[in-house]
């Protein structure tokens, strides 16, 4: 037992004698991270690293399609916000739904970001409808 390991109050032991928090691997002090969870494994850490990756990137994809379906109704020239909202809506919600590494990285919040995919292609829809009905009645 390292006599000049670092203690803190509380701790249960050396890191030496402690699993990885994540895996349960049996650590290297040497290459372990700290973390909130407890010390982790350099897998681990790696991964948590691309989960919080992972979760930043797939905030654009409700956020910016719903910003393109709600700039739609202010102005829309040839469509353009039109078509920009579908395909980012799309593309979101067939990424989110198949890529892994979403699904982990999001965990439940998956499904409300491909709502907001979704709302956003019912925004564009009604957006072209209303446009066409106030049109016929010109
Ligand atoms: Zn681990």
């Amino acid at each position: 037992m390292r006599i000049d390991a670092p203690r803190v109050s509380g701790d249960p032991g050396p890191m030496s004698q402690r699993p990885c928090a994540r895996c349960g691997v049996a650590l290297d002090p040497d290459k372990a991270y700290l973390t909130g969870d407890g010390p982790v494994c350099d897998a681990c850490h790696t991964q948590g690293e691309l989960d919080v990756a992972f979760a930043s990137a797939a905030k654009y994809y409700p956020s910016t399609s719903l910003s393109f379906a709600l700039v739609s109704f202010l102005f829309n020239p040839f469509y353009v916000f039109t078509i920009a909202a579908i395909a980012t809506a799309v593309t979101g919600v067939s990424k989110l739904t198949r890529l892994e590494d979403y699904a982990r990285a999001l965990g439940p919040k998956r499904g409300s970001y491909i709502a907001g995919c979704v709302g956003a292609i019912v925004l564009a829809v009604l957006n072209v409808v209303l446009r066409i009905g106030l049109a016929s009645l010109r």
